[in-house]
This record gives structure tokens, sequence and C-alpha cells, in this order.
């Protein structure tokens, strides 16, 4: 198995989570100055140029950085979209709990459009093609198909964890706690 380099995990000065970030992205914000504080270790350390009295720099890269500067602008919803909440319901059919390949997975309004269903995250889930074939323009009661889990409206946190495979620990620590909809 490849070794994948973990995401940065970057917070607004407020503490409110805001992106992920590569090794080299955080990199970056550290050599601009641009972080107020930084917290857990990822074991990563790039190696920079030589000074004059040729010192090697070093840059140990931390598992979560405060950002200075864009604090106030931060969406605090999540954008409803396609991959965003195929990621909400882990890519599994809500119905029969297959997991089909992403292209295989459609998204099911569980009160039908034709029935005056919203577009809506809750109103939808995702549902393999089988399960939506079957259940046309039904309700869930009507085709006698339980949803196997409540349908939510994620939050920042909850975002943030589920767009990352890799979470490390200290990650994983401070993003749960805000964890409203699921237990880590
Ligand atoms: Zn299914």
């Amino acid at each position: 198995m490849m070794m994948k380099h973990p995401l940065i995990l970057k917070i607004t000065a407020g503490g409110q989570p805001q992106s992920w970030l590569t090794v080299h992205q955080a990199a970056q914000h550290l050599v601009a100055g641009r972080v107020a504080w930084s917290f857990g270790d990822t074991g990563i350390i790039l190696k920079g140029g030589f000074n004059k009295v040729g010192l090697q720099s070093s840059l140990g890269i931390p598992a979560i950085l405060a950002s200075k500067s864009d604090h106030a602008r931060i969406a605090h919803s999540v954008p409803f979209t396609r991959q965003n909440l195929f990621a909400r319901d882990r890519f599994t059919c809500m119905y029969c709990g297959n997991k089909p390949s992403e292209r295989a997975l459609t998204i099911d309004h569980i009160i039908p459009t034709s029935r005056g269903g919203r577009h809506s995250w809750m109103n939808t889930c995702a549902c393999c093609f089988g399960c939506n074939q079957r259940k046309a323009a039904l309700t869930p009661e009507e085709a006698g198909m339980a949803l196997l889990s409540v349908p939510y409206v994620p939050n920042r946190y909850e975002y943030m964890y589920l767009r990352n495979r890799y979470v490390l620990t200290d990650q994983m620590d401070y993003l749960s706690k805000g964890f409203r909809n699921f237990v880590a």
C-alpha cells in the first residue's frame, strides 16, 4: 500500500474548521507567517535550504493550524452537492446497505419530487441503482423499504471529517467535539 501524506486541518483563529491543506500548502502558510498557532504533530519535517553558516532549515508540519487572517469569512453551512451527500451516507445505499461503485450510486428523493418532496439534505439519500428502480415514485412506506439511517444536515465539523479518509488522532479529537449527528 502506498503511504499517503496526511492532510493538515486549517481552522480559523476563532476555532471553526475551515479546510484541509496539503502538507505543501501548510508549509506555505507557516513560512508566510499566516499561522496564529498550531497543534499536534504529523511527524513530517520538511528540509529547507542552507543558511550562511551552513545550517539547514527544517520545518515541522503540525496536524492542525489556525490561520491568522480569514477568521470571519467562513460558511457555516455545508454545500448540498451530490459528492457531499454521498460522503454523508458513506457511499452506502441507505436502503440495502450495499456499497456500489460511486458511478452506480444515485440520489434518492425519499418523498419523490413528483409528490412534492424537496431536493434537500433532509429528503435525499444515497441509493444504489437497484433500490432506486424498485422504489421508483413511491415513499419508503409504500415501497416497503426502510431507511437504514435518518437523513441529517451535516455541520462543518462532520463535513470536514467526511471529506478526509485519513484523519489524524489530534484532528479527530478536535473535530469530534463538534459532532452532533453521529458518534465518532
Ligand atoms: Zn440498495
